[in-house]
């Protein structure tokens, strides 16, 4: 399985704002994540599993580095997914 670059992170990103991102704890022991737009509401569950297990996810899956910040910045991002093309 491929990993990343380590220096390199990924952004989760939703009406060009950095998503924001909490854990819970389940009633089982677990933790659960969530991906959250602040705009939109877009939610995202994120699923903890053991990186052992990981093998059957076929061909092309890597394991991402995921920034998860409970508290991101509100700064509008540039990126390729925006159609808009302001200059700040
Ligand atoms: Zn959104």
């Amino acid at each position: 399985m491929a990993t990343e670059k380590a220096s390199d992170v990924w952004v989760p990103v939703c009406c060009s704002r950095v998503m924001r991102f909490n854990k819970f704890r389940q009633a089982d022991g677990g933790d659960l994540g969530a991906l959250v737009c602040t705009v939109c509401n877009k939610n995202i569950t994120l699923e903890q599993e053991p990186l052992a297990t990981t093998s059957s996810y076929g061909e092309g899956a890597a394991i991402l580095s995921l920034l998860g910040s409970p508290k991101p910045p509100r700064t509008e991002r540039r990126s390729a997914a925006s159609d808009d093309d302001r200059t700040l």
